[in-house]
């Protein structure tokens, strides 16, 4: 295939995976789901997002680069996203070196 070919299917997969996470993390209520799929669903994006950009064509250093950025990526959503318990709010800190520790609906205390 050629890059003309994948980018649609990588835009479309890219469109579907964000509803999908919007309704889960976002819309959802459910702590105790969020907490078991976001670690899949965030390294899952990330493999994905590298395989399409390998396909895609990208090589030597400018792919070695992606690669790292989207382990950093993947590694600071994983730390920075926690799930209150009480309301069931997804909280993403804004500032990845500080672990949120109160939910900013209920001001439930996080695990
Ligand atoms: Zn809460």
């Amino acid at each position: 295939m050629s890059p003309d070919e994948i980018f649609p299917i990588f835009f479309g997969t890219w469109v579907i995976l964000g509803i999908i996470s919007f309704a889960i993390f976002f819309l959802g209520k459910n702590a105790e789901l969020k907490r078991k799929l976001w670690p899949p669903f965030v390294i899952g994006t990330g493999v994905l997002f590298i395989g399409f950009i390998y396909a895609m064509g990208l090589q030597g250093q400018a792919l070695y680069i992606m690669v790292l950025a989207v382990i950093l990526i993947t590694f600071l959503n994983l730390r920075s996203a926690k799930f209150c318990d009480a309301c069931g709010k997804t909280i993403i800190s804004q500032n990845f070196l500080i672990k949120p520790k109160f939910c900013s609906k209920c001001g439930e205390k996080l695990q």
